[in-house]
């Protein structure tokens, strides 16, 4: 059985936002951070309380007049989100609670990639999962692809791993299980997750690359993920590294995506009879030919953070994805490439982050959890922009 959403007023997904994203805070400092009057941020919290999203907890710290101050922080143990991360072939779903924090976690194969199949499939995980964690009260889709907004309805417009376009996903998997459901591009779910509760909590600006089976890119500018005109997440795949280089899927010669993504590694190790993991096996072992492959793809990294520094000039760099591999056997190749390429003298804050594969589906849920603070009604076009934690800074009514 879902458990009902809640409904939360303007003031009350500020100060729960806050929160969510810089952990537990004073009252004192809640009510400077977000310029709330004291009756406001009372308001707010009582109603946070009362529903179950916030608890006080004991006063840690004194506040300047020297009275201790309340803190706030999240209550963990009401709300679940259940998140799915969908690939060509295989399905990924994990419960978290408010926190993000995984509770619980499952994959399996795709029986077919046809659209009623997965829908059946994830409703069948979403009964067992309820069993597991009850508690449900929103569910979050992630998968490759553009996705664009047809009022309140998320519409999968384009996803080559599973063959669809035109599938009105969040209709179908709310009516096979009753709950909300949120879906958005992989890459920009991930680059939210990371935005709210991973390593650029608090930053206004930063850019995400997951490199793996295909190169992503997600950015958060001004505090806010772009979610493009088309709902497209960035694309830096063919952007041309060396133009007397081996030639890609789409005819490319020396383009990104024909030295950096996992196949692309297989193929310059000149295995057909090789899958990646070998590859790794035996650049691990310290097979030339195999590190050799990853130091070329580690130029073509580090070539592509360059672009993008040069282009948006971002905070912080995160790497991610389940290619990271590129990073372990080739760290020297990534930064000599990028300091190679960059237009201006400057430090790169390059954040390498441990990944694994859950991760796609926790960014799922994470799309269920900051589905709370969009409230229905105001979706300006048919792509709506992504959520941002604290973009709603500016003062508020009391
Ligand atoms: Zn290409």
């Amino acid at each position: 059985m879902p458990l009902p959403r809640p409904l939360l007023a303007r003031a009350e997904r500020t100060v729960l936002r806050e929160v969510l994203v810089h952990g537990p805070l004073p009252r004192a400092e809640l009510a400077r951070r977000l310029g709330l009057s004291r009756a406001t941020l009372t308001r707010s919290t009582r109603a946070l309380v009362n529903g179950h999203l916030l608890t006080e907890a004991a006063a840690e710290r004194r506040s300047a007049t020297g009275r201790p101050s309340e803190m706030l922080q999240l209550e963990t143990e009401t709300y679940r989100f259940l998140g799915f991360k969908l690939t060509g072939d295989r399905l990924y779903a994990v419960v978290t609670d408010l926190s993000a924090q995984v509770l619980f976690s499952a994959d399996e194969p795709l029986v077919t990639a046809d659209v009623a199949d997965v829908v059946a499939q994830i409703a069948a995980v979403t009964r067992r999962a309820e069993k597991e964690r009850p508690g449900i009260t929103a569910i979050g889709v992630c998968l490759a692809g553009d996705i664009v907004y047809d009022g309140d309805d998320p519409v999968v417009m384009q996803s080559a791993f599973l063959g669809w376009d035109g599938v009105r996903l969040g209709m179908l998997v709310r009516q096979a299980t009753g709950y909300t459901c949120a879906v958005q591009n992989d890459v920009l779910a991930l680059t939210t997750a990371e935005h709210w509760f991973g390593a650029g909590a608090g930053l206004s600006s930063l850019a995400l690359i997951t490199v793996g089976a295909g190169i992503g890119c997600g950015l958060v500018m001004h505090n806010a993920v772009v979610a493009g005109a088309h709902g497209r997440a960035g694309r830096l795949s063919h952007v041309i590294i060396d133009s007397g280089g081996p030639i890609c899927g789409k005819g490319h010669r020396g383009c990104a995506s024909s030295y950096l993504v996992n196949d692309a590694i297989v193929r310059a190790v000149g295995g057909s009879t090789l899958d990646y993991s070998q590859v790794l096996d035996k650049a691990r072992s310290g097979d030339r030919a195999a590190l050799r492959a990853f130091e070329d793809a580690g130029t073509a990294l580090g070539s592509l953070v360059a672009h993008v520094v040069n282009a948006i000039d971002p905070e912080k760099i995160i790497l991610s994805g389940d290619g990271l591999a590129v990073y372990e056997f080739a760290a020297h190749e990534v930064h000599d490439a990028l300091t190679r390429n960059l237009d201006a003298e400057q430090h790169v804050d390059l954040d390498v982050q441990p990944f694994d594969f859950s991760e796609w589906a926790r960014a799922g849920a994470v799309l269920a959890i900051t589905e709370l603070f969009s409230p229905t009604g105001d979706v300006p076009s048919h792509t709506r922009r992504a959520a941002a934690p604290s973009d709603s800074i500016a003062p508020i009514a009391p």
